[in-house]
C-alpha cells in the first residue's frame, strides 16, 4: 500500500494481492482517522458481496473468485465500538461486461486498486439499532 496526503485527502493505493477492506482500515486505525467519506476503482478478485434482507435482519452473501472490475466502490468510515469501521458498497463488472453489486465484506486488489480518502472531523459512531438489525449511524450526541 502507498499513500499521499494532502491536507484532508489521502490518495491511497491499494497493491496487487492486498485485501481492501482490511487495509483501508487498518490505514484509518495508523492514522486516527474516525469519519472519513471513501471511493475508489480497480480490478479485484475473490470478493464477498452482500444484501441485507430487512426480514431476517441478516446479510445474504455471496463469493466471487473471479477477477472482476472494480467499478465503483462507495464509502465512508465511522467510529465502531471506538474503532475506525469502513462501510462501502461496489459496482463489479465481468468480461462480458456485465455488471453486479452490492455490499462488501471482503475483495483482494488482483491488479491495482485506486482509492480516494477524505478525513472529515467529527465523531460520528454507530450503535445497533434494534429495529433495521443493524449498527446504525448516530450523528447526534445522547444525554
Ligand atoms: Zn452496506
Amino acid at each position: 500500500m502507498q499513500y499521499k496526503k494532502v491536507e484532508k485527502d489521502y490518495f491511497i493505493y491499494v497493491e496487487k494481492n492486498e485485501k481492501v477492506m482490511e487495509t483501508i482500515t487498518r490505514f484509518c486505525v495508523e492514522k486516527g482517522i474516525r469519519n472519513a467519506k471513501l471511493s475508489g476503482i480497480g480490478a479485484v478478485r475473490e470478493t464477498e458481496i452482500g444484501a441485507y434482507d430487512t426480514v431476517a435482519k441478516e446479510y445474504i452473501r455471496k463469493e466471487f473468485s473471479d477477477v472482476l472490475e472494480l467499478i465503483s466502490l462507495e464509502g465512508n468510515v465511522t467510529l465502531k465500538e471506538g474503532s475506525p469501521f469502513v462501510h462501502a458498497h461496489v459496482v463489479l463488472s465481468d468480461h462480458q461486461m456485465s455488471t453486479l453489486g452490492g455490499h462488501l465484506f471482503e475483495t483482494t486488489v488482483a491488479a491495482v486498486g485506486e482509492f480516494f480518502l477524505r478525513e472529515f472531523d467529527g465523531d460520528a459512531h454507530r450503535e445497533l439499532n434494534a429495529d433495521v438489525g443493524l449498527p446504525c449511524i448516530c450523528l447526534e450526541d445522547k444525554f
